[in-house]
């Protein structure tokens, strides 16, 4: 329907939000991507592979709409959970984007999709007759750095200095160096590291009027060092530092990590990789999460690490212990790998857990109450970010402006669902909830010098919603 009929797809989508956010994004977008070769049709995105060196500019004007504002790209590494799944990856990039259309109202003919080719290590792709893409182990390196470079320099001379980049399912080696080197120099953006900081630390404002106190009260332990952990610890962290203007060395030390080595702390810190080592803090070593648990005593625990069934009953009960309300968050995903259930965490707390996940849990009955689970869903975020940023015209993604999305999502968040246990707001409203990240980050790059469309409208919800795209036929009496 997407193909054939893109408005009546776009009104099917934002009238069904809630059904169908699982079909076009995960799970079963991951299930698209692993059968990509065999279901392909027709090209819906821009591919761009390594015998394309040299000449990338001239393959992008080869895209027939030539006013592009958002590009999702991805080079297919770490898709989802489901790991390298090289160029059937292009099913990301097509799902987000049609995301920010129908969440975000951005207008479907300024979004491209675009998956870069290097290869892949997926040996069972590679001798799939079907396969799509290069036959060849990914280039890695000068070769790979060279054809980014080339791929963000074209980007930018064809579509300018406002076209927003956001990188997608990179493997995280490669995703943290993306968004070092091209933050200062291109409008980019990382929804795994960024968009799931922003939308977990929403989640944990709004969980502050269920638990009392401020984000400086708490301490927090993730299991799991990665692109979502790290990304999440940062902003956690930064937003201590702006609440309580102490320097974000000092706000960090709230924050403690397990990776599959144990605790992060300051005796590995010659052995650890670059994004860990802010975190890794004076502590003797920790091995197992239990232990850990037990030592840092936290009032938040998150889990990032992609491993399921690790917050067993013991820690569960450890952090119902020593909390009155503990906020567990089991962020992996898809299901399978969710670090509990919520079943899990309501009964082995008594009921008292603070309970989202990354992928939808049922309600759960528990002692005579119904408790309904959120979930830590980026699509609440992304769409409004990338159309506050769009309307503004801002070139630059700065870390107050993740922020201002993250306050704008908690204060979506009502009483009526705080009673029922709930930290996000339904997906019900998410064309409203956009509205208004879109105008606090607009408003943000605003106040930050950073946004070029001048003069800024005075009502910038109102603004945003002028802007959104809505799928409905010409009337042409
Ligand atoms: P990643 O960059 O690969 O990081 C995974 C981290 O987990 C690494 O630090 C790894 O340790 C650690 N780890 C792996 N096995 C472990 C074990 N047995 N015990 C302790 N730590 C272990 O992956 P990511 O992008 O951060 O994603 C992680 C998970 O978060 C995925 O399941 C993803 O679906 C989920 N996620 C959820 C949301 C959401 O809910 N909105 C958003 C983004 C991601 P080493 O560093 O030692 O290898
Ligand atoms: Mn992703």
């Amino acid at each position: 329907m997407q193909e054939r009929n893109e408005r009546l797809f776009y009104k099917l989508l934002i009238d069904n939000v809630e059904e169908l956010l699982p079909i076009v994004y995960t799970p079963t977008v991951g299930e698209a991507c692993q059968k990509y070769g065999s279901i392909f049709r027709r090209p819906q995105g821009l591919y761009i592979s390594l015998k394309e060196k040299g000449r990338i500019l001239e393959v992008l004007k080869n895209w027939p709409e030539k006013n592009i504002q958002v590009i999702v790209v991805t080079d297919g590494e770490r898709i989802l959970g489901l790991g390298d799944l090289g160029c059937q990856g292009m099913g990301i990039p097509v799902g987000k984007l049609s995301l920010y259309t129908a969440l975000g109202g951005v207008r479907p003919s300024v979004c491209l999709p675009i998956t870069i080719d290097v290869g892949t290590n997926n040996k069972k792709l590679l001798d799939d007759e079907f396969y799509i893409g290069l036959r060849q182990n990914r280039a890695t390196g000068e070769e790979y750095a060279e054809l980014l470079e080339e791929f963000m320099s074209a980007v930018k001379q064809n579509y300018g200095e406002k076209i927003l980049v956001q990188f997608e399912d990179f493997a995280n080696h490669n995703a943290f160096e993306l968004l070092a080197k091209y933050r200062t120099t291109h409008l980019v953006f990382n929804d795994d590291i960024q968009g799931t900081a922003s939308v977990v630390l929403a989640g944990l404002i709004a969980a502050l009027k269920v638990v009392g106190g401020t984000l400086a009260d708490h301490t927090f332990l993730f299991l799991g060092a990665g692109e979502a952990g790290t990304g999440i610890a940062e902003l956690i962290a930064l937003e201590i530092s702006k609440k309580t203007d102490a320097p974000i060395e000092e706000t960090r030390k709230k924050v403690w990590l397990v990776d599959s080595k144990g605790l992060v702390v300051s005796s590995r810190k010659e052995s650890l990789q670059h994004f860990k080592q802010p975190w890794a803090h004076e502590h003797e070593p920790v091995k197992e999460l239990i232990d850990a648990v037990q030592a840092i005593k936290p009032t938040v625990l998150i889990g990032t690490s992609g491993v399921g069934r690790t917050f067993t009953k013991e820690v569960v009960e450890a952090m119902a212990s020593f909390n009155e309300k503990p906020i567990i968050l089991a962020l992996s995903n898809p299901t399978s790998q969710s670090e509990c259930t919520a079943e899990e965490a309501y009964t082995w707390s008594k009921g008292r857990a603070i309970f989202c996940s990354g992928s939808p849990f049922d309600p759960v009955e528990y002692d005579g109450k119904i408790l309904v689970p959120g979930q830590a869903n980026n699509a609440y975020i992304f769409p409004g970010f990338g159309l506050g940023l769009i309307m503004s015209g801002t070139v630059r993604v700065h870390d107050d402006l993740l922020l201002a999305a993250s306050e704008a999502l908690a204060a979506q968040v009502t009483e009526e669902y705080y009673a029922k246990g709930l930290i996000y707001p339904p997906f019900s409203n998410i064309r409203k909830i956009s509205a208004n990240i879109a105008a606090n980050v607009a408003a943000k790059s605003y106040e930050l010098g950073l946004a070029s469309r001048l003069p800024r409208p005075k009502d910038l919800v109102k603004h945003a919603e002028s802007c959104m795209y809505t799928p409905v036929y010409r009337s042409y009496r």
